[in-house]
């Protein structure tokens, strides 16, 4: 099984979508109607399923399908469609690589971090930690924390410090140590959205400026289990900085699978890592093409 999870979330979108197409005795368009209802429930937003019935019910019509099998492999094959950018993955990048992680609090963004500095480590990479939220001062002690847990440097400050200046010092580091992944922790917040633009845009100068040849990602955590909030913290981010890649948190908390479709058609991010658990290893590569297998199998 591509995920592993897939009975605790994914499989309930694929049973109600299953019970649809298998259950109704034509391929009509009350069947396409009753389709729409359980992607909407399923936390894929409006515009994404009108999209998806939309081309179903062209495509139906176009190459003829008459049977629930035919049905089944179109909807996989449209939504696979709609989520693989054709990006390749930032772990498989050339080193050194530079990461800014950005989103609101308590969205699961230090245990992502912390979970991506372990499988880097695991594969291998040296990785440093900048903790560049100096706003709180529990978020620099709570990613030493794991750093310590996982053997990993962190480049802190005192609470209060110019967030650039622990991104500048953490470079000077990472260029010295040869670090292959610098991962940078921010201040989310979101509440003050002209200080948080001015702060990444500043962020991103240095990182330019002093480590030009790093390959840059730019990743926003959100928490699937909000659905809709989510999707309006992504538009949000979305008008303050440029976002490469999203990471979706707490995947195993919901059974509403299907944001990862809305956000990576709606916002044009590739969901590039998903969280499905607390610990260290929770953490998944995402694969567009193994992710539309996994819920339509
Ligand atoms: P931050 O404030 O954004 O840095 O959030 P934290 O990383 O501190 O996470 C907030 C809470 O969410 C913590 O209790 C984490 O253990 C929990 N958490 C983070 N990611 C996941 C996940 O993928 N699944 C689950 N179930 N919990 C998570």
């Amino acid at each position: 099984m591509a995920f592993g999870i897939k009975k605790s979330f994914f499989g309930r979108l694929q049973e109600k979508i299953e019970d649809v197409i298998f259950m109704r005795p034509e391929i009509d368009e009350d069947m396409l109607d009753e389709l729409e209802e359980v992607l909407i429930t399923s936390d894929i937003g409006m515009e994404t399923t009108m999209k998806i019935t939309a081309q179903l019910r062209e495509d139906i019509k176009k190459m003829n399908i008459r049977d629930p099998e035919g049905v089944k492999a179109r909807i996989k094959a449209i939504v696979k469609e709609l989520i693989d950018k054709g990006e390749e993955h930032m772990l498989s990048q050339e080193s050194p690589l530079v990461i800014l992680v950005i989103g609101v609090n308590g969205g699961g963004k230090t245990t992502s971090i912390a979970k991506i500095a372990n499988q880097c480590k695991k594969e291998g990479k040296s990785v440093l930690l900048a903790a560049a939220d100096t706003f709180r001062a529990a978020a620099g002690e709570q990613l030493e924390v794991w750093g310590n847990r996982i053997g990993v440097n962190v480049i802190r400050h005192q609470e209060g410090a110019d967030p650039s200046a622990v991104i500048f010092d953490a470079i000077q580091a990472a260029k010295a140590r040869k670090t292959d992944v610098l991962i940078c922790d921010t201040a989310g917040r979101l509440q003050t959205k002209k200080n948080l633009m001015t702060e990444l845009e500043k962020m991103n100068k240095i990182i330019e400026r002093e480590y030009p040849d790093a390959y840059r990602e730019t990743l926003l955590v959100l928490d699937a289990a909000t659905g809709k909030n989510a999707v309006s913290q992504a538009k949000e981010f979305g008008e303050i900085t440029e976002i490469t890649g999203i990471v979706l948190t707490k995947l195993d908390g919901t059974a509403k699978g299907g944001i990862v479709i809305t956000i990576s058609d709606e916002f044009q991010m590739p969901v590039k890592f998903i969280g499905v658990g607390e610990g260290m290893d929770d953490l998944k590569v995402f694969d567009p093409a193994e992710f539309a297998e996994a819920i339509f199998e």
